[in-house]
């Protein structure tokens, strides 16, 4: 046996072929024999349209039963999988073809894995060790050019391993699948833990709250970004009941609020598990799943992971394990300058520890507003406004300012007046923490994966105090 990740997952799959691995809507099923059958024909393809080891394909199609077994294929004939965000604009794909050099581009899968039919499948997998290359993430990058990050087969197979056993995950689960599989997420954090159990999926092509809470008696795991509860909570069809079957909730890519952790609690009676990851890594720390779950703490590092915070007791987070990347995809300085001497990996989230290890994350490094030569750290500020009556949801920002360099500026979901706002966030916090504007709004800017896009905040809030 090889290091191919393809090994590994294949290994796992139930022995009877018939074995359902998506679950669709329709309520049809397709097994994990036709799974590996298709992933199987199609890496044939791929080899006979002259896909070699170590070459890039990318994908970027709608996420289908199809898309998932030219990714397994893709592993299979030993080339690096590139999945490409389908909202990318023309002009924004270019780049990623320029930079990926890739030997083939998949935009209809199903037409693909269609011909691939027609094709004697691929007899084994392609050798892999475990640092070749299994696939190229490109990162949101919110500024400058986007970085693809070099994730390994080792790299991926680590991860997997770690975050089944910590979640418990058995033949017996069903996992509720609505992620995009485009990103880290959707692709590798839920897909591989339903690989190794052999478990079946409930597949849906987005996340609908009608369609999930239809879906989720069926399911024991839903693995979601925080929009996903929130959107949950607002529709009223979703009840303690809907919940009953499920044994984990798991949350993550963006920070889940308090406030959402406890109504969660409340309605149904579940602690939802939060963890912590980002494309260069997988997946870093986990809360547990025996043990407390604290709201607001993203948990411990996984078993073989080493976590650090540079600098005093708050400061950036470096990590360094199994399934942290080799680097940015034909970017050595970049790669270099993100690394320590002693090889960790600077993530630039902010963030520090308790003294029995948990961690807490207050932000991204890049996000951290200087005003006055004072550091103000956006999470302190955002946690007593959503503390405010009247507040559902903030985001803190620094603007340009005339005298400080930097102002805090915080725009906020909810009802309220600025100078009111403004009095009682003085009430608890220093004069240059708080903020200095404050502007209502009916919505955050968030990427798909639930992100709040501060660099447009920025960008929109430039002249608030001009
Ligand atoms: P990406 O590479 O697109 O997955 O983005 C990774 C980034 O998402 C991390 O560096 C964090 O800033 C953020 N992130 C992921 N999970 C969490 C979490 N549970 N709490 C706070 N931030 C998170």
């Amino acid at each position: 046996m090889s290091d191919n990740l393809y090994e590994l997952l294949s290994g796992r799959f139930p022995a009877d072929p018939q074995a359902p691995c998506f679950i669709l809507r329709d309520g049809t099923s397709i097994g994990y024999g036709a799974l590996a059958d298709g992933a199987a024909r199609a890496a044939a393809l791929m080899a006979r349209r002259g896909v070699k080891p170590g070459d890039r394909v990318v994908l970027k199609a709608e996420k289908s039963p199809q898309s998932v077994m030219a990714y397994l294929a893709t592993l299979m004939a030993g080339a690096v999988f590139v999945p490409l965000n389908t909202a990318y604009t023309a002009a924004e794909t270019e780049y990623f073809l320029a930079d990926a050099e890739p030997a083939l581009v998949l935009t209809d899968p199903v037409v693909f894995l269609a011909e691939a039919a027609g094709v004697g499948p691929l007899a084994a997998p392609v050798p892999r060790a475990a640092d070749d290359l299994a696939s190229i993430i490109y990162t949101s990058g919110t500024t400058g050019r986007s970085k693809g990050a070099m994730l390994s087969h080792g790299n991926l197979a680590a991860n997997a391993l770690a975050l089944h056993a910590a979640w418990g995950f058995s033949s017996d689960d069903v996992l509720l699948h609505a992620l995009p599989i485009f990103h880290v997420h959707g692709l590798f954090v839920a897909m591989h833990c339903a690989f190794l159990s052999g478990a079946p999926m409930v597949w849906l092509d987005k996340f609908e709250d009608a369609a999930v809470i239809e879906a989720l008696p069926r399911a024991t795991v839903m693995m979601g970004v925080p929009t996903f509860y929130t959107r949950l909570l607002a529709n009223p069809a979703f009840t303690r009941e809907t919940a009953s079957h499920m044994r984990l909730f798991i949350s993550g890519s963006a920070p889940l609020l308090e406030s959402t952790f406890a109504e969660f609690e409340a309605r149904t009676g579940h602690r939802i598990l939060e963890r912590y990851g980002m494309s260069e890594a997988v997946i870093i720390t986990t809360n547990p799943l025996e043990g407390e779950r604290v709201p607001g703490s993203v948990g411990f590092p996984l078993p073989g992971v080493e976590l650090r915070v540079a600098g005093g007791e708050t400061g950036v987070i470096q990590i360094r394990g199994p399934s942290v990347f080799s680097g940015y995809w034909r970017m050595p300085e970049k790669t270099a300058e993100e690394f320590t001497k002693d090889g960790f990996f600077i993530t630039g989230d902010v963030g520090r520890r308790d003294p029995d290890g948990r961690v807490w994350i207050s932000g991204r490094a890049k996000d951290l507003v200087i005003s006055g030569g004072f550091n103000v750290y956006p999470k302190e500020v955002e946690m007593v406004l959503d503390e405010l009556p009247g507040i559902v949801e903030s985001a803190v920002i620094g603007a340009p300012h005339p005298d400080f360099g930097e102002g805090v500026v915080a725009v906020v979901i909810g009802q309220g007046e600025e100078g009111a706002v403004i009095a009682s966030a003085r009430e608890k916090l220093a004069a240059f923490k708080a903020p200095k504007r404050v502007f209502f709004v009916d919505e955050l800017p968030r990427n798909t994966m639930g992100k709040v896009q501060k660099n447009l905040l920025r960008e929109r809030y430039a002249d608030a105090f001009s």
